[in-house]
């Protein structure tokens, strides 16, 4: 068995977070869960309400009063606190998806001659909305190999901005060392984005370690039932306020029905996660013990490059799982549709366990050669554990092994 992370004095108290922060009861007519608040825009009793509200809010005093459904909605109000309290920062805000908060909050930080760096595997479109809208406005980006901090730290030029990666990593689960990041990029006045989707706030709170902005695709386990598209940036309240008004504008907004969802999806967050932690960490320990499979990558096991700093950081290691099998693009196919419980889709982080070839799913139309310049194997397969039997998930790829 492999040695379990740390466990943080906060730990515990996600479970109740999951359910109640942010709470405002009691509700209309006193129900018990969320109201969905379905309206596009907001009444006035008569002029001078108006013009109170008016006068209230250029001092900022409007108390989540707002007069259109763009600038804000109650319900999601609401989950926007328990967003902010599970990540344990001071505000967050709600966008349509996980792309529209990573584009909205990187428009908001940068102006044209600015630069930034990110890391090499990470959602690919980000690093394409980094590397080819964001040249369109004259900002320029460097990419750096994951995990190589001192290459990091060479990238940061006088004019660069902010540093964007992702821990873990996908599809390989490269576990970034938050303290030594922020470090860095204190000394150089940067500031740090962190892409914490594969984590969730359950294994890692990248704000406690002085990160400034978190994002996470609200698609994935915070809504935790492959049923919606949302995500979400969380940081301080001046970073949130500026990365909001900037909303009122691009207008990428969550709607309500989507926010309570995402709420009905974070009650039962820090039991799924568990559980998909107690799953993956089964599952990568089966499959590194198997001849058919020659390489696992889950920051669980030992043998994963940032095992030790995910074990000091993290209080989990997260539900998805990456291995290569002895192969070819061909063999690895037909082991995918010789397996019967997973589902083949991309995505992660729902109860269904899903499962994909990335070399077909998201690089099809690359060549096997330039998939390979950017680390796609074309035996790599990348299994997001759902909430099955592990047992189930263990026999179903036993004996789909067989045809490797
Ligand atoms: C899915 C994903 C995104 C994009 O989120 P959407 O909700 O699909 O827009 C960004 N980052 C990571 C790590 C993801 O897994």
């Amino acid at each position: 068995m492999a040695t379990l992370p740390s466990q943080t004095d906060r730990t515990p108290r996600l479970s109740t977070e999951a359910v109640h922060a942010g709470e405002n009861r009691p509700y209309p007519h006193h129900a018990l869960t969320l109201p969905i608040f379905d309206t596009s825009t907001y009444t006035f009793e008569n002029t001078a309400d108006l013009r109170q509200f008016m006068e209230a809010r250029m001092w900022g005093l409007a108390e989540g009063r707002v007069e259109y459904g763009r600038y804000g909605n109650p319900t999601i109000f609401e989950v926007e606190a328990r967003v902010a309290a599970l990540s344990g920062g001071e505000a967050a805000v709600l966008m349509s998806s996980g792309m529209a908060a990573v584009t909205s909050t990187l428009l908001s930080l940068l102006y044209a001659g600015d630069h930034l760096v990110i890391t090499d595997d990470s959602y690919r479109r980000t690093r394409q909305f980094c590397l080819t809208f964001l040249k369109r406005w004259g900002i320029e980006c460097s990419v750096v190999p994951a995990g190589d901090l001192e290459q990091l730290e060479a990238a940061i030029r006088p004019e660069t901005k902010v540093i964007v990666s992702e821990s873990p990593t996908n599809p390989y689960m490269r576990v970034l060392d938050l303290e030594r990041l922020v470090a860095i990029a204190k000394r150089h006045k940067v500031k740090t984005l962190i892409d914490s989707t594969f984590a969730t706030p359950i294994n890692q709170r990248p704000l406690e370690f002085g990160v400034d902005l978190v994002v996470d695709s609200a698609t994935k386990y915070l809504g935790g039932h492959n049923d919606l598209l949302a995500g979400a940036v969380v940081g301080s309240e001046s970073l949130m306020a500026m990365i909001r008004q900037n909303q009122w504008v691009l207008g990428a907004v969550c709607d309500p029905h989507t926010a309570y969802l995402i709420q009905r999806g974070l009650k039962t967050l820090a039991l799924r996660v568990h559980q998909q932690n107690t799953s993956a960490m089964k599952v990568a320990e089966f499959l590194e013990a198997q001849a058919g499979v020659s390489r696992v990558w889950y920051p669980g096991l030992r043998s994963h490059p940032d095992h030790d700093i995910a074990r000091q950081q993290m209080d989990g290691f997260g539900g998805v799982v990456s291995f290569e099998l002895e192969g070819d693009l061909e063999t690895t196919s037909r082991f995918i549709d010789a397996v019967k419980l997973p589902l083949i889709a991309s995505s992660l982080g729902g109860v269904e366990t899903l499962i994909e070839q990335p070399a077909l799913m998201s690089y099809f139309e690359l060549s096997s050669e330039e998939r390979m310049e950017i680390g796609i194997k074309d035996n790599l397969v990348r299994l997001a554990i759902g909430i099955e039997s592990p047992e189930d998930l263990i026999a179903d790829l036993a004996e789909a092994l067989k045809v490797v």
